[in-house]
């Protein structure tokens, strides 16, 4: 087998590699296009336009271009997202792409093309409303965050697995940018004007500030479980029927709450872009994977054989009962921060501007209302959240 040595590919040497891989045969003739959006990683689409046979082939990029600047980025992500990858696709095959290759010290990971679904945020803005998701995505989230943690891996396996997907430098992104950043007067902040009064507020806000100081705390020291790490709507494929969750990268040992908040938070993100007669889609998609979570990560419980106390429900609702909130709290940190903070929403900032900046003060006053009030909020009640 060959030792590559690393070097970023282009339409050219990506068709060479898939070839040499023999995923193609030498004599086929493929057309390769880069499709990714280029801030971290390259995407090649590569098809024989005779048979239509297609792959995707994903390599990072050592840097991270954000704002005009560019800082290193280790290009262990590329293994730990084709790690995760393949984790998730051991547990639930149907939700995720399959892995035909991936190289460490390339970066590359080749996959399914998924081309005939759609990006679910871009999907959503379209007026989609995917009926599916929910279902695939409770299923999914419970099945990674049982599976992998101590209630279905006996301790010490466990540990190694937290010590494989060990992540700093992409962890270290979220820390900042999800967790700190907006909170402050920071220069990577990004908000109109028109806001500055409201994110203010925000940034004297001790009672707000405190909450996120410890979810932050939990997402520094927690290892209860594999997450996903950037499960928002941009990362999930979907169409009336599939659904496949992509770009793992961030993927480390964290909170069982962290994922479900960031995703529920995309939901509603959604949801205020919407005028309210269309938003109850939305919502029901919200309390459908929360259910489905629930029902599946109990039944998981009682079938599990590692953890001596799975037996009682009691423990089981504990554990259930602190995701939640915790996911209400990043749920919280997730509305603020696409809204005041260095990455925002499509679905929010491309609304006209009377709009937009409603959305974006209700995304706040909903952000700040879900860290303050964790512990008393049921998936039922964004419904009424929203409408205040
Ligand atoms: P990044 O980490 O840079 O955000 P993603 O994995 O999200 O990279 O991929 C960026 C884009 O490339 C996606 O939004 C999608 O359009 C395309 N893409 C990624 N993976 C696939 C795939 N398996 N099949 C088809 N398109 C893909
Ligand atoms: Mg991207
Ligand atoms: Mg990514
Ligand atoms: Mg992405």
């Amino acid at each position: 087998t060959t030792t590559y040595t690393y070097e970023p590919l282009n339409e050219i040497t990506a068709i060479r590699l898939v070839k040499q891989l023999k995923l193609f045969s030498e004599s086929e003739a493929l057309t390769a296009r880069e499709i990714g959006d280029g801030n971290l990683n390259l995407v090649f689409h590569i098809v024989n336009d005779q048979t239509n046979k297609s792959i995707i082939v994903k390599q990072a990029l050592p840097y991270a271009k954000v704002v005009g600047e560019s800082w290193p980025l280790s290009l262990k992500r590329a293994t730990i997202e084709s790690n995760a990858l393949k984790q998730f696709g051991s547990l639930t095959p149907e939700l995720v792409p399959d892995v035909y290759y991936h190289d460490e010290n390339l970066a590359v990971t080749v996959m399914e093309d998924l081309s005939h679904l759609t990006i679910s945020r871009t999907g959503l803005i379209q007026g989609e409303t995917y009926p599916l998701l929910s279902e695939h995505i409770g299923r999914f989230l419970a099945h990674i965050a049982f599976e992998t943690s101590d209630f279905a891996i006996k301790p010490q396996e466990k540990k190694e697995l937290v010590a494989q997907y060990i992540n700093p430098d992409l962890c270290n992104i979220t820390e900042d940018l999800v967790f700190t950043d907006p909170f402050f007067d920071y220069n990577t902040n990004e908000f109109e004007e028109t806001l500055r009064s409201d994110v203010e507020n925000l940034w004297t806000d001790e009672e707000a500030k405190l909450e996120v100081a410890k979810l932050k705390q939990k997402f520094l020291t927690s290892s209860q479980t594999l997450v996903h790490g950037d499960l928002h709507t941009g990362s999930i494929f979907a169409s009336e029927r599939e659904t496949k969750v992509i770009d793992p990268e961030f993927a480390f040992y964290g909170p069982f709450g962290f994922d479900l908040g960031q995703f529920v938070a995309n939901l509603l993100l959604n949801t205020l872009s919407r005028p309210a007669q269309k938003r109850s889609v939305l919502l029901d998609h919200i309390t459908k994977t929360w259910d489905v979570f629930q029902t599946t990560w109990n039944k998981l419980w009682v079938e599990s054989k590692v953890e001596p106390f799975v037996k009682n429900p009691n423990y089981s609702d504990y554990i259930l009962q602190q995701t939640w909130t915790d996911a209400v709290g990043y749920a919280g940190c997730e509305l603020i921060r696409r809204t005041i903070g260095l990455a925002h929403v499509v679905d929010i900032d491309s609304l006209p501007d009377e709009e937009r900046l409603n959305a974006q003060k209700a995304a706040l006053r909903l952000g700040r209302y879900l860290l303050t009030h964790q512990t008393e909020i049921s998936a039922h009640d964004f419904k009424n959240l929203i409408e205040e």
